[in-house]
């Protein structure tokens, strides 16, 4: 039987959300927030978090609406636009679970760019 983690509202990105602990806020709506990564791996990274409670990717695509989904992906490319990455490019990054290196236990989607980056797979 698939077992998914329950949601930790203790965790950081939780306690960010309800404004508990700060973050450098670049974009919000009525689906997302997004915020700068504490720990840049490169010049442009970026958070964006749903607003609703989904411990990762899986659970999001399991359990989110569709206007959840669209509206979390849609503020993705905006952030990119509006952060002047979308050209000559940038990369999304999800890591799902144990095995995917995910440490915190909110879904989060990463944007990375300003940079070439090297190859990654796997
Ligand atoms: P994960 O490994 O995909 O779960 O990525 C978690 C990310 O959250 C890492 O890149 C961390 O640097 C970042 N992070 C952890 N705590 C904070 C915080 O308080 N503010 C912003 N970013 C954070």
């Amino acid at each position: 039987m698939r077992s998914v983690m329950a949601y930790d509202p203790q965790n950081i990105f939780a306690k960010i959300l309800r404004g508990e602990i700060p973050c450098t806020k670049v974009f919000e709506n009525e689906w997302v927030l997004a915020f700068h990564d504490i720990a840049p791996q490169a010049p442009v990274h970026v958070l964006v978090i749903p607003k609703g409670a989904y411990v990762s990717q899986d659970d999001f695509t399991a359990k989110a609406t569709d206007a959840e989904i669209a509206g979390l992906w849609r503020a993705v490319g905006q952030i990119a636009r509006d952060l002047e990455v979308a050209e000559p490019g940038y990369r999304t990054v999800q890591n799902t679970g144990t095995n995917g290196g995910q440490e915190v236990p909110h879904f989060h989607v990463h944007i990375c760019g300003g940079r070439r980056l090297g190859r990654m797979i796997p």
